[in-house]
């Protein structure tokens, strides 16, 4: 079963690869929904819960841009704008963590502050470390 699944995962890298040829990428910016699903669902939930909603469509539309680089071992934040200017923030009232969207001043979500969730960070290492030509074998 697992040998089944890592010969499927190749190929899908194989493919993505064919498509886009290692020297075209600059730095591609994934979709929050392809990298961070279940955080997305639970960001989408308290958001609701909040009554925030109309933030919901600009949380599904995100990308991640880059991830923070501040060394901090709790923190899993990523910036969702190639530019971050903070003017408002929202901070969710997750269970476990400190979940914190940022929006500059056009209402748009610019960095989202993740702290104290190392399944997330888990999950962005281990996108961003595939990602990496010739990224660790792990
Ligand atoms: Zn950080």
């Amino acid at each position: 079963m697992r040998r089944t699944i890592a010969i499927r995962q190749v190929v899908r890298y194989r493919l993505t690869a064919m498509r886009f040829p290692l020297r075209c990428i600059v730095m591609p910016a994934p979709m929050l929904n392809d990298v961070l699903p279940d955080l997305l669902e639970e960001m989408a939930y308290l958001l609701k819960q909040q009554g925030a909603d109309p933030l919901e469509p600009k949380l599904r539309a995100l990308r991640i841009e880059s991830v923070c680089d501040c060394g901090d071992e709790n923190c899993a934040s990523f910036a969702t704008a190639p530019e971050v200017k903070v003017a408002n923030y929202v901070e969710l009232q997750s269970i476990e963590g400190q979940v914190i969207i940022d929006l500059n001043a056009a209402d748009e979500i610019c960095f989202i502050e993740v702290l104290g969730r190392p399944d997330i960070k888990y999950l962005l290492e281990e996108y961003y470390d595939a990602q990496s030509p010739g990224g660790s074998n792990s």
